[in-house]
């Protein structure tokens, strides 16, 4: 990690007890009254976001954790409205999802490929579009894009990833903190003096403090406009700090096991192999970069274990951990709904609850994403609006993260532009389906190697199929690595092997549908213009491999 010292000084530095600054408040009481009005025929847009909460871990999609770890209210979103169960990441990690959510775009069109890129903020986004129909836009907590917001009326963004007890957020009436990619915590000094202009502090657990700006922001808007609220948690990414409140959450039991938590990866490629992002030898153990220090100590404790018992050990601490996060970010949304409700704002707001993109829980023994396997890939996607959603909808469809933008830009009446590669949702949110809609998609993973060793990738995924091809190479991208990974690759049968167990990529049976499926994925590769005819590394490497 960048800076690690300052940043390792910075954590411990703004521990508990550092001079804060109290909340901005409400204007007045009077004010509620009027909180509910609205701009006409136009829905308010809350566009709820977090960060690495896998499907799993939201009691609604019944998966493996929903018996022990509820969330009564994001569920709420998903018992009044419409639960997707296929809405898959085009490019699993933080930075690049972000980006594909905003433009409506891959990430090769939008230029963040990697954790690395700064984005271009002159480009086009559907806050900015939604901003010159006449939204107010607001922006509140993660933001992770590196160059300064544009498109909102209102922002207020943690600096990087954040911290989780006492944040310091930058403002948009403040001067952006990395103009020169500098981080606010570069002079650590002047922030203990208070003297840092680039940053306010705010006192408490951040996933309280963003739904406190988020609640402020909804109580001083103009009353003659209507909202895009992009509402974005720095949970439930690592190190998983939780809330004191929910420190002692599931201390009395154990929390089950994902059924692959000791996959041997026997029948898979090499990339899983080599992958460091292991439960037993976990940053868990190894990295306990916290401000809580509620890690401290463990490497040593589960360090004189047998392997696989520090293993189920290492996941206890690390499960526990993440929804303890979770049953933060749980009770803050019950906040803002129950505001939406008090306020009248219910009716006329579209309530979208997604994750920037899937994690693994302990699923084949992982903790991380990157990967294009169904944990990684699928994010949470509810979405809650009484005009137009029945409730309890399910959609099996395969939907992406770069429809949301052109979804959005429907419900608000305005032109969605040539350039945008998603498709709006609001047919399906109706009840419609059509045949026009896309059966597979296409995902690209491009860092290749700086993080867990995890390779380079892409594939198409359909509803019955998964084709994935490790080509093993950097290509000049922001932070990977100039060290080829042997290229290869994976198919699975969803229906037959649906934890992706079964590698049947030499399996005669599938000879032609892979055929059929590599001619599907280089006309995905030709539709969102990702060709590999500009790289003449990879036009090498598939020759050889395909
Ligand atoms: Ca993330």
């Amino acid at each position: 990690m960048k800076n690690s010292l300052n940043r390792r000084d910075f954590l411990r530095a703004v521990g508990f007890g550092a001079a804060a600054f109290a909340l901005p408040g409400c204007k007045g009481a009077s004010r509620a009254l009027k909180l509910g009005a609205n701009s006409g025929k136009r829905p308010n847009i809350l566009f709820i976001y977090s960060d690495d909460h896998a499907a799993p871990a939201v009691s609604a999609y019944h998966g493996f954790l929903s018996g022990v770890a509820k969330t009564p209210h994001i569920d709420r979103i998903a018992n009044e409205g419409m639960l997707f169960e296929n809405c898959f990441c085009t490019n699993s990690i933080c930075t690049p999802s972000r980006a594909c959510v905003l433009t409506g775009k891959y990430s090769n069109k939008n230029s963040i490929l990697t954790l690395d890129d700064r984005f271009d903020g002159s480009q086009q986004t559907f806050p900015k579009l939604l901003r010159k129909a006449g939204y107010y836009t607001g922006l509140i907590g993660k933001w992770h894009l590196k160059s300064q917001p544009t498109g909102f009326d209102y922002y207020n963004v943690l600096p990087d990833q954040g911290v989780y007890f006492n944040p310091f957020m930058c403002e948009s009436t403040m001067p952006w903190w990395n103009k020169e990619g500098k981080h606010p915590w570069d002079n650590l000094e002047a922030i203990e003096r208070g003297e840092n202009k680039n940053v306010k502090q705010y006192k408490g657990y951040v996933t309280d403090v963003i739904t406190d700006l988020g609640m402020n922001f909804l109580k001083n808007r103009p009353m003659d406009k209507p909202f895009c609220l992009m509402l974005q948690h720095k949970a439930t990414h690592d190190m998983w700090e939780y809330d004191k409140k929910h420190a002692h959450l599931y201390e009395d039991i154990d929390i089950p096991e994902p059924t692959t938590f000791f996959d041997d990866y026997k029948n898979r490629g090499q990339a899983i192999k080599r992958s460091t992002q292991k439960m037993d030898i976990a940053r868990v153990l190894l990295n306990h970069e916290t401000q809580s220090g509620q890690f401290d100590g463990l490497d040593k404790k589960l360090g004189k274990l047998p392997p696989r018992e520090r293993k189920k050990q290492a996941y206890q601490y690390f499960i526990k951990a993440y929804l303890r996060c979770v049953a933060s970010l749980d009770e803050n949304i019950g906040r803002v709904l129950d505001f939406l409700d008090k306020t009248g704002l219910t009716k006329n707001t579209i309530v979208i609850y997604t994750s920037d993109q899937g994690v693994f829980l302990g699923e084949h023994g992982l903790f991380d994403k990157r990967f294009m396997y169904e944990e990684s890939l699928r994010m949470p996607f509810l979405v809650r609006y009484p005009k137009e959603i029945k409730p309890h909808s399910v959609n099996k469809d395969i939907v992406l993260n770069i429809d949301y933008a052109e979804t959005f830009l429907d419900y608000a009446g305005i032109p969605i532009p040539k350039d945008m590669q998603g498709e709006s949702l609001r047919p399906l949110l109706k009840g419609k389906t059509s045949k026009d809609r896309r059966t597979a998609m296409y995902y690209r993973y491009w860092m290749n190697r700086p993080h867990f060793n995890d390779a380079a990738h892409y594939g198409i995924r359909t509803e019955r199929y998964k084709l994935i091809f490790y080509y093993g190479l950097g290509l000049g991208t922001a932070g990977s690595l100039n060290k080829p990974a042997p290229p290869e690759w994976e198919f699975f049968d969803l229906k037959k092997d649906p934890n992706e167990m079964r590698n049947v990529y030499n399996d005669p049976a599938y000879t032609d549908v892979v055929k059929k499926l590599k001619l599907q994925l280089l006309a995905l590769k030709k539709k969102y213009g990702d060709t590999d005819e500009k790289y003449p590394e990879l036009m090498e490497v598939r020759k050889k491999y395909w």
